[in-house]
């Protein structure tokens, strides 16, 4: 599958046996992007991971 990055607007291909909630790094920005749906193919840029703030 092949859509386009929501970052940088570049292409990006995406392995056709993925799943939604799955994690994909642009190429072009390395950008972080979750997989919300397969069909159609929709992308949400990937919350940060979520850092350990020493509480
Ligand atoms: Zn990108």
């Amino acid at each position: 599958m092949e859509t386009e990055c929501v970052s940088c607007a570049g292409t990006l291909l995406i392995p056709a046996d993925s799943y939604q909630g799955e994690i994909v790094s642009c190429p072009g920005c390395a950008t972080e992007l979750e997989i919300h749906s397969t069909h159609p193919l929709e992308l949400a840029i990937a919350p940060e991971p979520e850092e350990d703030w020493g509480e």
